[in-house]
Protein backbone atom coordinates (compact mmCIF):
# COMPACT_ATOMS: atom_id res chain seq x y z
CA UNK A 1 0.00 0.00 0.00
CA UNK A 2 0.68 3.81 -0.73
CA UNK A 3 2.92 5.67 2.19
CA UNK A 4 2.10 8.90 1.37
CA UNK A 5 -0.85 10.45 -0.75
CA UNK A 6 -1.11 14.05 -2.26
CA UNK A 7 -5.13 15.09 -2.59
CA UNK A 8 -5.31 17.45 -5.45
CA UNK A 9 -8.51 18.97 -4.23
CA UNK A 10 -10.30 21.05 -1.18
CA UNK A 11 -13.82 21.12 0.23
CA UNK A 12 -16.01 17.57 1.46
CA UNK A 13 -13.93 15.22 -0.85
CA UNK A 14 -10.26 16.58 0.02
CA UNK A 15 -11.74 15.65 3.74
CA UNK A 16 -13.42 12.48 2.50
CA UNK A 17 -10.31 11.58 0.84
CA UNK A 18 -8.59 11.80 3.68
CA UNK A 19 -10.56 9.95 5.81
CA UNK A 20 -10.27 7.15 3.51
CA UNK A 21 -6.00 7.61 3.52
CA UNK A 22 -6.62 7.42 7.30
CA UNK A 23 -8.05 4.40 7.60
CA UNK A 24 -5.27 2.72 5.09
CA UNK A 25 -2.78 3.60 7.29
CA UNK A 26 -1.72 6.26 4.48
CA UNK A 27 -0.29 9.60 5.38
CA UNK A 28 -2.26 12.97 3.31
CA UNK A 29 -1.05 15.65 2.08
CA UNK A 30 -3.12 18.36 1.40
CA UNK A 31 -2.68 21.41 -1.24
CA UNK A 32 -4.16 24.76 -0.60
CA UNK A 33 -4.71 27.96 -2.06
CA UNK A 34 -3.96 31.26 -0.03
CA UNK A 35 -7.56 31.88 0.87
CA UNK A 36 -7.88 27.90 2.13
CA UNK A 37 -4.95 28.15 4.52
CA UNK A 38 -7.31 27.45 7.72
CA UNK A 39 -9.87 25.34 5.41
CA UNK A 40 -10.80 21.94 7.10
CA UNK A 41 -8.81 19.65 4.33
CA UNK A 42 -5.98 21.28 5.83
CA UNK A 43 -6.08 20.75 9.13
CA UNK A 44 -7.27 17.16 8.67
CA UNK A 45 -3.75 16.89 6.97
CA UNK A 46 -0.62 15.79 7.80
CA UNK A 47 1.34 18.02 5.79
CA UNK A 48 0.01 21.09 3.48
CA UNK A 49 1.47 22.95 0.74
CA UNK A 50 0.41 26.36 -0.83
CA UNK A 51 -0.29 25.97 -5.13
CA UNK A 52 -0.86 29.62 -5.64
CA UNK A 53 -3.32 32.45 -5.27
CA UNK A 54 -7.21 31.85 -4.64
CA UNK A 55 -7.83 31.37 -8.58
CA UNK A 56 -8.25 27.92 -9.47
CA UNK A 57 -5.99 28.26 -12.82
CA UNK A 58 -2.90 29.63 -10.56
CA UNK A 59 -3.85 27.29 -7.72
CA UNK A 60 -6.29 23.54 -7.91
CA UNK A 61 -5.74 23.81 -11.92
CA UNK A 62 -1.82 24.44 -11.94
CA UNK A 63 -0.87 21.12 -12.72
CA UNK A 64 3.00 21.66 -12.75
CA UNK A 65 2.96 23.51 -9.17
CA UNK A 66 1.02 20.27 -7.84
CA UNK A 67 3.58 18.00 -9.44
CA UNK A 68 6.24 19.74 -7.62
CA UNK A 69 4.69 19.61 -4.61
CA UNK A 70 4.63 15.66 -5.00
CA UNK A 71 8.00 15.55 -5.52
CA UNK A 72 8.89 17.91 -2.65
CA UNK A 73 6.94 15.85 -0.11
CA UNK A 74 7.64 12.48 -1.79
CA UNK A 75 4.43 11.04 -2.26
CA UNK A 76 3.52 7.79 -4.36
CA UNK A 77 0.09 8.47 -5.61
CA UNK A 78 -2.06 11.80 -6.87
CA UNK A 79 -5.99 11.44 -5.77
CA UNK A 80 -7.42 14.04 -7.70
CA UNK A 81 -11.20 13.99 -6.36
CA UNK A 82 -14.09 15.56 -8.63
CA UNK A 83 -14.09 18.82 -10.60
CA UNK A 84 -10.75 20.37 -11.21
CA UNK A 85 -8.37 17.87 -12.76
CA UNK A 86 -9.97 14.94 -12.16
CA UNK A 87 -11.18 14.17 -15.71
CA UNK A 88 -7.84 16.14 -17.44
CA UNK A 89 -6.17 13.41 -19.43
CA UNK A 90 -2.92 15.81 -19.56
CA UNK A 91 -2.47 15.82 -15.99
CA UNK A 92 -3.23 11.64 -15.52
CA UNK A 93 -0.76 11.95 -17.90
CA UNK A 94 2.09 14.06 -16.32
CA UNK A 95 1.77 12.34 -12.74
CA UNK A 96 2.69 8.94 -14.73
CA UNK A 97 5.48 10.56 -16.50
CA UNK A 98 7.08 12.11 -13.26
CA UNK A 99 6.47 8.80 -12.01
CA UNK A 100 3.16 9.00 -9.66
CA UNK A 101 0.43 7.21 -9.57
CA UNK A 102 -2.62 8.85 -10.63
CA UNK A 103 -5.62 7.32 -8.51
CA UNK A 104 -8.09 6.89 -11.40
CA UNK A 105 -8.44 5.27 -15.11
CA UNK A 106 -5.62 5.39 -17.41
CA UNK A 107 -5.39 9.23 -19.82
CA UNK A 108 -6.05 7.40 -22.89
CA UNK A 109 -9.15 6.29 -20.74
CA UNK A 110 -10.07 9.96 -19.53
CA UNK A 111 -9.79 11.28 -22.52
CA UNK A 112 -12.13 8.37 -24.42
CA UNK A 113 -14.86 8.90 -22.01
CA UNK A 114 -14.18 13.04 -21.53
CA UNK A 115 -15.03 13.58 -25.28
CA UNK A 116 -18.81 12.50 -25.40
CA UNK A 117 -18.64 11.98 -29.53
CA UNK A 118 -15.84 9.52 -28.61
CA UNK A 119 -17.40 8.20 -25.68
CA UNK A 120 -20.59 7.24 -27.88
CA UNK A 121 -18.95 5.81 -30.30
CA UNK A 122 -17.00 3.20 -28.04
CA UNK A 123 -20.30 2.55 -26.43
CA UNK A 124 -22.30 1.87 -29.71
CA UNK A 125 -19.47 -0.85 -30.83
CA UNK A 126 -19.38 -2.02 -27.48
CA UNK A 127 -23.68 -2.56 -28.11
CA UNK A 128 -24.27 -0.24 -25.36
CA UNK A 129 -27.55 1.55 -26.07
CA UNK A 130 -27.16 5.12 -26.71
CA UNK A 131 -29.61 8.41 -27.18
CA UNK A 132 -30.21 8.71 -30.68
CA UNK A 133 -28.16 11.38 -31.96
CA UNK A 134 -24.52 12.75 -34.22
CA UNK A 135 -21.97 10.61 -33.84
CA UNK A 136 -19.88 13.16 -34.97
CA UNK A 137 -19.84 16.48 -33.95
CA UNK A 138 -21.71 18.97 -36.33
CA UNK A 139 -19.97 21.04 -39.04
CA UNK A 140 -22.18 24.10 -39.19
CA UNK A 141 -25.66 25.57 -38.60
CA UNK A 142 -27.09 24.22 -41.88
CA UNK A 143 -26.14 20.36 -40.56
CA UNK A 144 -27.47 21.24 -37.34
CA UNK A 145 -31.18 22.11 -39.08
CA UNK A 146 -30.74 19.06 -41.12
CA UNK A 147 -30.07 16.70 -38.36
CA UNK A 148 -32.46 18.11 -36.10
CA UNK A 149 -35.38 17.48 -38.31
CA UNK A 150 -34.39 14.12 -39.17
CA UNK A 151 -34.31 13.18 -35.58
CA UNK A 152 -37.16 15.58 -35.09
CA UNK A 153 -38.01 17.74 -32.18
CA UNK A 154 -37.50 18.84 -29.67
CA UNK A 155 -33.26 18.12 -29.33
CA UNK A 156 -30.96 18.80 -26.95
CA UNK A 157 -27.27 20.54 -28.56
CA UNK A 158 -24.64 19.18 -26.24
CA UNK A 159 -20.64 20.32 -26.01
CA UNK A 160 -18.79 18.00 -26.99
CA UNK A 161 -16.15 18.65 -24.22
CA UNK A 162 -19.28 19.35 -21.85
CA UNK A 163 -19.69 18.84 -18.09
CA UNK A 164 -21.34 20.05 -14.91
CA UNK A 165 -24.16 20.84 -16.85
CA UNK A 166 -22.58 23.64 -18.81
CA UNK A 167 -23.01 24.04 -22.94
CA UNK A 168 -26.21 21.70 -23.32
CA UNK A 169 -28.98 23.65 -25.10
CA UNK A 170 -32.27 22.21 -24.96
CA UNK A 171 -34.76 23.14 -28.69
CA UNK A 172 -38.11 22.40 -28.81
CA UNK A 173 -38.30 23.74 -32.52
CA UNK A 174 -36.37 25.66 -35.43
CA UNK A 175 -36.96 28.36 -34.18
CA UNK A 176 -35.29 28.29 -31.26
CA UNK A 177 -32.03 26.40 -32.95
CA UNK A 178 -29.95 29.73 -33.79
CA UNK A 179 -29.59 31.17 -30.37
CA UNK A 180 -29.25 27.79 -29.05
CA UNK A 181 -26.44 26.73 -31.42
CA UNK A 182 -24.70 30.27 -30.44
CA UNK A 183 -25.51 29.72 -26.44
CA UNK A 184 -24.18 26.24 -26.69
CA UNK A 185 -20.70 27.13 -28.61
CA UNK A 186 -20.23 29.78 -26.57
CA UNK A 187 -20.61 27.95 -23.41
CA UNK A 188 -18.08 25.39 -24.55
CA UNK A 189 -15.72 28.12 -25.60
CA UNK A 190 -15.54 29.53 -22.53
CA UNK A 191 -15.88 26.47 -20.18
CA UNK A 192 -13.97 23.61 -22.08
CA UNK A 193 -12.06 25.83 -24.49
CA UNK A 194 -14.00 24.21 -27.68
CA UNK A 195 -16.66 24.71 -29.24
CA UNK A 196 -17.69 21.53 -30.88
CA UNK A 197 -21.61 20.54 -30.54
CA UNK A 198 -23.32 17.56 -31.32
CA UNK A 199 -26.91 16.42 -30.79
CA UNK A 200 -28.63 14.36 -29.11
CA UNK A 201 -33.07 13.64 -28.61
CA UNK A 202 -34.25 14.78 -26.08
CA UNK A 203 -35.92 12.76 -24.51
CA UNK A 204 -39.04 13.86 -22.56
CA UNK A 205 -39.74 13.86 -18.46
CA UNK A 206 -36.64 11.55 -18.27
CA UNK A 207 -35.12 10.02 -15.18
CA UNK A 208 -31.45 10.11 -14.91
CA UNK A 209 -30.35 7.09 -13.48
CA UNK A 210 -26.61 5.66 -13.26
CA UNK A 211 -24.84 2.73 -12.24
CA UNK A 212 -21.55 2.65 -10.22
CA UNK A 213 -18.51 0.32 -11.06
CA UNK A 214 -15.45 -0.66 -9.92
CA UNK A 215 -12.96 -2.29 -12.22
CA UNK A 216 -9.41 -3.42 -11.31
CA UNK A 217 -5.77 -4.51 -13.21
CA UNK A 218 -7.10 -8.14 -12.92
CA UNK A 219 -9.71 -7.86 -15.24
CA UNK A 220 -12.58 -8.01 -12.55
CA UNK A 221 -14.96 -5.54 -13.42
CA UNK A 222 -18.62 -5.31 -10.84
CA UNK A 223 -20.60 -2.49 -10.55
CA UNK A 224 -22.18 -1.71 -7.32
CA UNK A 225 -26.06 -0.85 -8.52
CA UNK A 226 -27.61 2.52 -8.92
CA UNK A 227 -28.37 5.86 -7.78
CA UNK A 228 -31.28 8.32 -8.96
CA UNK A 229 -30.73 11.30 -9.63
CA UNK A 230 -33.39 12.76 -11.20
CA UNK A 231 -33.72 15.94 -8.87
CA UNK A 232 -32.02 18.15 -10.43
CA UNK A 233 -32.00 22.02 -11.23
CA UNK A 234 -30.53 23.10 -14.93
CA UNK A 235 -28.99 19.56 -15.61
CA UNK A 236 -27.41 19.51 -11.86
CA UNK A 237 -28.09 16.87 -9.16
CA UNK A 238 -29.10 18.22 -5.71
CA UNK A 239 -30.71 15.14 -4.15
CA UNK A 240 -29.72 11.61 -5.28
CA UNK A 241 -31.33 8.19 -3.07
CA UNK A 242 -30.27 4.17 -4.14
CA UNK A 243 -32.70 2.33 -5.43
CA UNK A 244 -34.34 3.88 -7.23
CA UNK A 245 -37.96 3.78 -6.59
CA UNK A 246 -38.83 3.43 -10.74
CA UNK A 247 -36.84 0.34 -11.59
CA UNK A 248 -37.51 -3.14 -11.01
CA UNK A 249 -34.96 -5.90 -9.98
CA UNK A 250 -35.13 -7.25 -13.97
CA UNK A 251 -33.87 -3.33 -15.27
CA UNK A 252 -31.53 -3.27 -12.58
CA UNK A 253 -29.87 -6.57 -13.57
CA UNK A 254 -29.50 -5.23 -16.91
CA UNK A 255 -28.19 -1.51 -16.08
CA UNK A 256 -25.82 -3.30 -14.42
CA UNK A 257 -24.75 -5.52 -17.00
CA UNK A 258 -24.39 -2.82 -19.73
CA UNK A 259 -22.70 -0.75 -17.10
CA UNK A 260 -19.95 -3.37 -16.82
CA UNK A 261 -19.78 -3.82 -20.41
CA UNK A 262 -19.76 -0.54 -20.94
CA UNK A 263 -16.82 -0.31 -18.90
CA UNK A 264 -14.76 -3.22 -20.11
CA UNK A 265 -15.32 -1.33 -23.71
CA UNK A 266 -13.66 1.46 -22.32
CA UNK A 267 -11.00 -0.57 -20.58
CA UNK A 268 -11.80 1.22 -17.35
CA UNK A 269 -9.59 1.03 -14.20
CA UNK A 270 -10.70 2.40 -10.66
CA UNK A 271 -14.36 4.02 -9.43
CA UNK A 272 -16.36 5.44 -12.65
CA UNK A 273 -19.86 5.91 -13.45
CA UNK A 274 -22.00 5.60 -16.28
CA UNK A 275 -24.87 7.02 -16.16
CA UNK A 276 -27.84 6.66 -18.29
CA UNK A 277 -31.51 8.16 -19.38
CA UNK A 278 -34.73 6.21 -18.86
CA UNK A 279 -37.61 7.04 -20.52
CA UNK A 280 -41.24 6.42 -19.56
CA UNK A 281 -41.33 3.56 -20.88
CA UNK A 282 -37.92 2.04 -18.88
CA UNK A 283 -35.79 2.15 -21.60
CA UNK A 284 -32.37 2.67 -20.66
CA UNK A 285 -29.61 4.88 -22.85
CA UNK A 286 -26.22 5.81 -22.32
CA UNK A 287 -25.60 9.54 -21.25
CA UNK A 288 -21.51 9.55 -20.56
CA UNK A 289 -19.10 8.24 -18.36
CA UNK A 290 -17.96 9.81 -15.15
CA UNK A 291 -14.18 8.46 -14.85
CA UNK A 292 -13.66 9.54 -11.40
CA UNK A 293 -15.37 9.72 -7.23
CA UNK A 294 -19.01 10.81 -8.11
CA UNK A 295 -20.40 13.53 -5.80
CA UNK A 296 -22.90 10.93 -4.71
CA UNK A 297 -20.82 8.25 -4.16
CA UNK A 298 -22.11 8.10 -0.21
CA UNK A 299 -25.55 7.09 -0.56
CA UNK A 300 -24.11 3.69 -2.52
CA UNK A 301 -21.58 3.38 0.53
CA UNK A 302 -24.09 3.09 2.71
CA UNK A 303 -26.45 0.62 0.68
CA UNK A 304 -23.49 -1.69 -0.27
CA UNK A 305 -21.43 -1.31 2.92
CA UNK A 306 -18.32 -0.98 0.65
CA UNK A 307 -16.12 2.36 0.98
CA UNK A 308 -15.55 3.59 -2.79
CA UNK A 309 -12.62 5.83 -1.97
CA UNK A 310 -10.79 3.12 -0.47
CA UNK A 311 -11.29 0.30 -2.71
CA UNK A 312 -10.61 3.30 -5.30
CA UNK A 313 -6.97 3.37 -3.75
CA UNK A 314 -6.46 0.10 -3.26
CA UNK A 315 -7.24 -0.62 -7.06
CA UNK A 316 -4.53 2.33 -8.08
CA UNK A 317 -2.14 0.44 -5.68
CA UNK A 318 -2.88 -3.09 -7.88
CA UNK A 319 -4.33 -4.87 -5.34
CA UNK A 320 -8.08 -6.89 -6.39
CA UNK A 321 -10.93 -6.14 -5.72
CA UNK A 322 -12.06 -8.20 -2.49
CA UNK A 323 -15.17 -9.40 -3.34
CA UNK A 324 -17.32 -10.60 -6.15
CA UNK A 325 -20.46 -9.26 -8.25
CA UNK A 326 -22.43 -11.95 -6.35
CA UNK A 327 -21.65 -10.85 -2.78
CA UNK A 328 -22.74 -7.19 -3.66
CA UNK A 329 -26.20 -6.67 -2.18
CA UNK A 330 -28.50 -3.90 -1.47
CA UNK A 331 -29.50 -2.97 1.78
CA UNK A 332 -31.90 -0.39 3.11
CA UNK A 333 -32.04 2.81 1.54
CA UNK A 334 -30.22 6.03 1.13
CA UNK A 335 -30.55 9.73 0.32
CA UNK A 336 -28.19 12.34 0.07
CA UNK A 337 -28.94 16.22 -0.22
CA UNK A 338 -26.19 18.34 -1.47
CA UNK A 339 -26.30 21.38 0.60
CA UNK A 340 -25.24 24.38 -0.94
CA UNK A 341 -24.44 28.47 0.39
CA UNK A 342 -27.08 29.28 -2.20
CA UNK A 343 -30.48 31.27 -1.37
CA UNK A 344 -33.65 29.36 -2.41
CA UNK A 345 -35.70 32.50 -1.45
CA UNK A 346 -33.85 34.28 -4.33
CA UNK A 347 -33.25 32.17 -7.48
CA UNK A 348 -30.37 29.80 -5.65
CA UNK A 349 -28.57 32.68 -5.89
CA UNK A 350 -25.13 32.34 -4.68
CA UNK A 351 -24.11 33.03 -0.77
CA UNK A 352 -21.12 33.14 0.37
CA UNK A 353 -19.51 34.52 4.18
CA UNK A 354 -18.59 33.69 7.19
CA UNK A 355 -20.24 30.77 9.20
CA UNK A 356 -20.66 31.45 12.61
CA UNK A 357 -22.52 28.68 14.15
CA UNK A 358 -22.34 25.16 12.85
CA UNK A 359 -24.35 22.76 14.39
CA UNK A 360 -24.19 19.15 12.27
CA UNK A 361 -26.93 16.69 12.57
CA UNK A 362 -26.04 13.06 14.27
CA UNK A 363 -27.73 10.26 15.58
CA UNK A 364 -29.53 7.02 13.78
CA UNK A 365 -28.45 6.66 10.48
CA UNK A 366 -26.96 10.09 9.65
CA UNK A 367 -23.80 10.60 7.64
CA UNK A 368 -22.51 14.33 7.11
CA UNK A 369 -19.92 14.84 4.63
CA UNK A 370 -19.23 18.64 5.48
CA UNK A 371 -16.83 20.78 4.17
CA UNK A 372 -16.80 23.86 6.71
CA UNK A 373 -16.65 24.55 10.35
CA UNK A 374 -17.64 27.19 12.58
CA UNK A 375 -15.34 30.27 11.94
CA UNK A 376 -14.45 29.63 8.23
CA UNK A 377 -14.97 31.26 5.25
CA UNK A 378 -17.03 29.89 2.15
CA UNK A 379 -15.80 31.80 -0.50
CA UNK A 380 -16.99 32.88 -3.89
CA UNK A 381 -13.98 31.52 -5.87
CA UNK A 382 -15.12 28.09 -5.71
CA UNK A 383 -17.73 25.17 -5.32
CA UNK A 384 -21.06 26.61 -3.36
CA UNK A 385 -21.37 22.66 -1.95
CA UNK A 386 -21.14 23.22 1.73
CA UNK A 387 -21.79 19.32 3.20
CA UNK A 388 -23.41 16.34 1.94
CA UNK A 389 -25.85 15.04 3.87
CA UNK A 390 -27.24 11.24 3.77
CA UNK A 391 -29.45 9.59 5.62
CA UNK A 392 -30.29 5.93 5.88
CA UNK A 393 -33.01 3.83 6.38
CA UNK A 394 -34.46 0.14 6.30
CA UNK A 395 -36.95 1.32 3.96
CA UNK A 396 -37.66 4.44 1.33
CA UNK A 397 -40.18 6.46 3.93
CA UNK A 398 -37.36 5.54 6.98
CA UNK A 399 -34.53 7.40 4.97
CA UNK A 400 -36.80 10.54 3.99
CA UNK A 401 -38.06 11.23 7.87
CA UNK A 402 -34.56 10.53 9.01
CA UNK A 403 -33.67 13.34 6.44
CA UNK A 404 -36.50 15.19 7.22
CA UNK A 405 -35.31 15.17 10.76
CA UNK A 406 -31.43 15.81 10.07
CA UNK A 407 -32.09 18.61 8.25
CA UNK A 408 -34.08 20.48 11.05
CA UNK A 409 -31.41 19.54 13.29
CA UNK A 410 -28.53 21.62 10.50
CA UNK A 411 -27.63 24.71 12.37
CA UNK A 412 -25.75 27.26 10.15
CA UNK A 413 -25.84 30.68 10.43
CA UNK A 414 -23.56 33.36 8.65
CA UNK A 415 -24.70 31.86 4.84
CA UNK A 416 -28.01 31.17 3.36
CA UNK A 417 -28.39 27.53 2.43
CA UNK A 418 -30.55 25.32 0.56
CA UNK A 419 -31.52 23.66 3.45
CA UNK A 420 -35.28 24.80 3.57
CA UNK A 421 -35.29 23.89 -0.38
CA UNK A 422 -34.63 20.33 0.42
CA UNK A 423 -37.64 20.14 3.55
CA UNK A 424 -39.62 21.16 1.09
CA UNK A 425 -38.49 18.71 -1.40
CA UNK A 426 -39.00 15.94 0.75
CA UNK A 427 -42.16 17.16 2.08
CA UNK A 428 -44.07 17.13 -1.50
CA UNK A 429 -46.71 14.71 -2.78
CA UNK A 430 -45.11 13.86 -5.49
CA UNK A 431 -41.30 13.07 -4.29
CA UNK A 432 -42.98 11.26 -1.19
CA UNK A 433 -44.78 9.11 -3.88
CA UNK A 434 -41.69 8.27 -6.27
CA UNK A 435 -43.23 10.14 -8.62
CA UNK A 436 -40.64 12.67 -10.68
CA UNK A 437 -38.25 12.95 -12.99
CA UNK A 438 -35.36 15.41 -14.09
CA UNK A 439 -38.01 18.47 -14.43
CA UNK A 440 -39.38 18.30 -11.05
CA UNK A 441 -38.23 21.54 -9.96
CA UNK A 442 -38.54 23.58 -12.84
CA UNK A 443 -42.48 22.54 -12.75
CA UNK A 444 -42.89 22.50 -9.13
CA UNK A 445 -40.78 24.50 -6.98
CA UNK A 446 -41.61 28.27 -6.63
CA UNK A 447 -40.22 30.06 -3.87
CA UNK A 448 -39.67 28.76 -0.33
CA UNK A 449 -42.58 31.03 1.15
CA UNK A 450 -40.22 33.38 4.33
CA UNK A 451 -42.74 33.68 7.12
CA UNK A 452 -42.95 36.85 9.43
CA UNK A 453 -41.33 35.84 11.83
CA UNK A 454 -38.23 34.84 10.62
CA UNK A 455 -37.71 37.78 8.60
CA UNK A 456 -37.87 39.62 12.20
CA UNK A 457 -35.94 37.47 13.87
CA UNK A 458 -33.69 36.99 10.72
CA UNK A 459 -33.68 41.33 10.55
CA UNK A 460 -32.64 40.84 14.26
CA UNK A 461 -29.33 38.11 14.02
CA UNK A 462 -28.32 40.45 10.89
CA UNK A 463 -28.00 43.58 12.83
CA UNK A 464 -26.13 41.92 15.71
CA UNK A 465 -23.82 39.72 12.96
CA UNK A 466 -22.83 43.11 11.46
CA UNK A 467 -22.08 44.41 14.91
CA UNK A 468 -19.81 41.77 15.77
CA UNK A 469 -18.15 41.92 12.11
CA UNK A 470 -17.34 45.73 12.66
CA UNK A 471 -15.96 45.15 16.26
CA UNK A 472 -13.87 42.16 15.49
CA UNK A 473 -13.46 41.77 11.95
CA UNK A 474 -12.69 37.83 12.46
CA UNK A 475 -15.06 35.93 15.40
CA UNK A 476 -12.90 34.67 18.40
CA UNK A 477 -13.42 31.17 19.56
CA UNK A 478 -15.24 32.84 22.58
CA UNK A 479 -17.59 34.92 21.01
CA UNK A 480 -18.72 31.47 18.75
CA UNK A 481 -18.64 29.25 21.96
CA UNK A 482 -20.91 31.76 24.21
CA UNK A 483 -24.49 30.23 24.68
CA UNK A 484 -25.61 33.82 23.71
CA UNK A 485 -29.32 35.39 23.04
CA UNK A 486 -27.96 35.38 19.46
CA UNK A 487 -26.94 31.65 18.97
CA UNK A 488 -30.27 30.65 20.74
CA UNK A 489 -32.69 33.02 18.35
CA UNK A 490 -30.38 31.61 15.16
CA UNK A 491 -31.24 27.89 16.12
CA UNK A 492 -35.03 29.38 16.29
CA UNK A 493 -34.78 30.50 13.37
CA UNK A 494 -33.67 28.15 11.55
CA UNK A 495 -35.63 25.41 13.08
CA UNK A 496 -38.64 27.48 12.68
CA UNK A 497 -38.22 28.45 9.05
CA UNK A 498 -40.90 26.62 7.51
P1 LIG B 1 -21.44 14.35 -10.27
O1 LIG B 1 -21.80 13.75 -11.57
O2 LIG B 1 -20.37 13.69 -9.50
O3 LIG B 1 -22.63 14.63 -9.49
P2 LIG B 1 -21.22 17.09 -11.02
O4 LIG B 1 -21.68 17.16 -12.43
O5 LIG B 1 -22.07 17.64 -9.95
O6 LIG B 1 -20.73 15.63 -10.69
O7 LIG B 1 -19.80 17.76 -10.95
C1 LIG B 1 -18.98 17.64 -9.84
C2 LIG B 1 -18.01 18.77 -9.85
O8 LIG B 1 -17.15 18.65 -10.93
C3 LIG B 1 -18.67 20.11 -9.96
O9 LIG B 1 -17.94 21.01 -9.18
C4 LIG B 1 -18.58 20.42 -11.44
O10 LIG B 1 -18.58 21.80 -11.66
C5 LIG B 1 -17.25 19.78 -11.77
N1 LIG B 1 -17.17 19.28 -13.14
C6 LIG B 1 -17.87 18.27 -13.69
N2 LIG B 1 -17.50 18.04 -14.95
C7 LIG B 1 -16.52 18.92 -15.23
C8 LIG B 1 -15.71 19.19 -16.38
N3 LIG B 1 -15.81 18.48 -17.49
N4 LIG B 1 -14.81 20.18 -16.29
C9 LIG B 1 -14.68 20.88 -15.16
N5 LIG B 1 -15.39 20.67 -14.05
C10 LIG B 1 -16.31 19.72 -14.07
P1 LIG C 1 -22.98 16.65 -17.95
O1 LIG C 1 -21.72 16.16 -18.57
O2 LIG C 1 -23.07 18.11 -17.93
O3 LIG C 1 -23.26 15.96 -16.66
P2 LIG C 1 -24.99 14.91 -19.16
O4 LIG C 1 -24.93 14.49 -20.58
O5 LIG C 1 -24.60 13.90 -18.14
O6 LIG C 1 -24.11 16.21 -18.99
O7 LIG C 1 -26.44 15.44 -18.86
C1 LIG C 1 -26.78 16.13 -17.67
C2 LIG C 1 -28.28 16.16 -17.49
O8 LIG C 1 -28.94 16.80 -18.59
C3 LIG C 1 -28.93 14.79 -17.41
O9 LIG C 1 -28.88 14.24 -16.12
C4 LIG C 1 -30.35 15.10 -17.86
O10 LIG C 1 -31.11 15.68 -16.82
C5 LIG C 1 -30.15 16.15 -18.91
N1 LIG C 1 -30.05 15.51 -20.24
C6 LIG C 1 -28.90 15.22 -20.89
N2 LIG C 1 -29.14 14.64 -22.09
C7 LIG C 1 -30.48 14.56 -22.21
C8 LIG C 1 -31.37 14.07 -23.23
N3 LIG C 1 -30.90 13.56 -24.37
N4 LIG C 1 -32.69 14.15 -23.00
C9 LIG C 1 -33.18 14.68 -21.86
N5 LIG C 1 -32.41 15.17 -20.88
C10 LIG C 1 -31.07 15.12 -21.03
MG1 LIG D 1 -23.44 13.90 -16.39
Amino acid sequence: MFKKVLIANRGEIAVRIIRACRELGISPVAVYSEPDRNALHVKYSDESYCIGPASSQQSYLNMEKIIKVAEEAGVEAIHPGYGFLAENANFARRCEECGFVFIGPKADTIEKMGYKVTARKTMMEAGVPVVPGTVEPIKDDNEAFEIASEIGYPIILKAAAGGGGKGMRLVRDEKEMRSALRGARSEGLSAFGDDALYIEKYIERPRHIEIQILSDMHGNTVHLFERECSIQRRHQKVIEETPSPFINDDIRKRMGEVAVRAARAARYLGAGTVEFIVDRDKNFYFLEMNTRIQVEHPITEMVTGIDIVKTQIEIAAGKEIPFKQEDIRQHGWAIECRIYAEDPENNFFPAPGRIYILKNPSGPGIRDDCGIYEGCEVSVHYDPLISKLVAWGRDRREAIERMKRALREYVIVGVKTTIPFHIWALEDEDFIAGNFDTTFIERKFKSIPRQKEDKEVAGILSAILTHINEKTKKPTEKSLSQDSAWKIAGRRMLMNRL
